[in-house]
């Protein structure tokens, strides 16, 4: 089959590349064209379970770019948004990235820009910055130490009491760090991701009536983790049964848990994993309308796409990509970097 004919039907539309159904002829024609391109299949937890299940690696974004740099692959094609994709660039700069669909973005990594956070520093001085990795390279270029969802405390506390930081972008994560913390020298932007910003306390609430006896998973990221935890302060939810964890950490909860069914607060693909690891429990949305449609933008059409034709390269000038790997290197040095989205 040519290249050409491998591609035909597939369709360029606003939200994505269209056209293919992702069944068993698609999947091994992927497989072949990535062996083909020497290439490894990287895909995030949010994407579409074809994708997922088609994939080499699955995982979130932090241990999806360590993963990258470990591999002998020449090449990574990274199903999930650019900002991953660019990480995974960071920590490979010899090594060729590809993302499916170079439109994937995200609107928590696009509520702050390199110009916004350098006027914050400039109206901080002394400050030190530390950036979720949700966000773009450029803005990880300007930032002291990157963190994840699970160690985004830790690294907080490697900061010297009396200094005081500025935490970005999400706000509802930098809300749970000031809590577990309790310093009150941080200062948070108060960006925030649409989806996790949709899963709101009063959903949570009416979910955890009608499913008693549910353990609750919260991702730190969602605008339900503070409900959450007042619902557990409140007793409503038992104390022991609310976990706020990342999607890492959510898999290794679930392995070893006992419970019959589990209320999951995140971007519904991570059901997917979710099932596949511990598929004697009842996992249920909080909000099943909680789909990231950038995350969607990875289609089975624009896979392959990406296989036949080698797009679309991520890039990061050398400058830029040293700074934000310094950022990247001094998390890790903390401790275990531990999971991110
Ligand atoms: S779910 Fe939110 S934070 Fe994650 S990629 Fe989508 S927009 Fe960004």
């Amino acid at each position: 089959m040519t290249a050409a004919s491998v591609l035909d039907g597939v369709r360029n539309t606003e939200a994505g590349y269209t056209g293919v159904e992702p069944d068993a002829a698609w999947a091994a024609q992927v497989r072949e064209l990535a062996a083909r391109r020497g290439a490894v299949l990287l895909a995030h937890n949010y994407q579409l379970p074809a994708i997922q299940d088609v994939a080499d690696h699955v995982g979130d974004s932090l241990a999806l770019s360590r993963i990258a740099a470990e591999s002998d692959a020449g090449t990574i094609v990274f199903c999930g948004v650019h900002f991953m994709a660019e990480t995974a660039k960071i920590l490979s700069p010899a090594k060729t990235v590809l993302i499916p669909d170079e439109r994937a973005g995200c609107s928590l990594a696009d509520s702050i820009d390199a110009a916004q956070l350098r006027a914050w520093k400039a109206e901080n001085p002394g400050s030190v910055v530390v950036s979720y990795v949700n966000t773009t390279a450029e803005v990880k270029a300007l930032t002291d130490i990157c963190c994840t969802s699970s160690n985004a405390v830790e690294v907080i506390e490697s900061i010297s009491p009396d200094t005081p930081v500025l935490f970005l972008p999400d706000q509802f994560l930098g809300a749970h760090v000031q809590r577990r913390t309790g310093r009150t020298n941080i200062q948070v932007w108060a960006g925030e991701c649409h989806v996790h910003a949709g899963i709101n306390g009063d959903e949570l609430a009416a979910q955890v009536r009608s499913h008693p006896g549910a353990e609750l998973y919260v991702h730190p990221e969602c605008g339900c983790a503070t409900s959450a935890l007042y619902l557990a302060g409140e007793g409503i939810v038992p104390d022991e049964k609310v976990r706020i964890l990342s999607t890492g950490g959510m898999l290794t909860a679930a392995r070893a848990s006992s419970a019959r069914q589990v209320l999951v607060a995140t971007e519904v693909g991570m059901l997917h994993q979710l099932r596949k690891a511990a598929p004697e429990i009842d996992f249920q949305a909080v909000n099943d309308k909680a789909s990231c449609r950038y995350m969607k933008m990875i289609t089975p059409a624009a896979l392959l796409r990406c296989l036949v034709e080698g797009r679309d390269e991520v890039h990061v000038d050398e400058a830029t990509a040293a700074a934000a790997r310094g950022a990247v290197e001094r998390m890790i040095a903390i401790g275990t970097p531990g999971r991110g989205e």
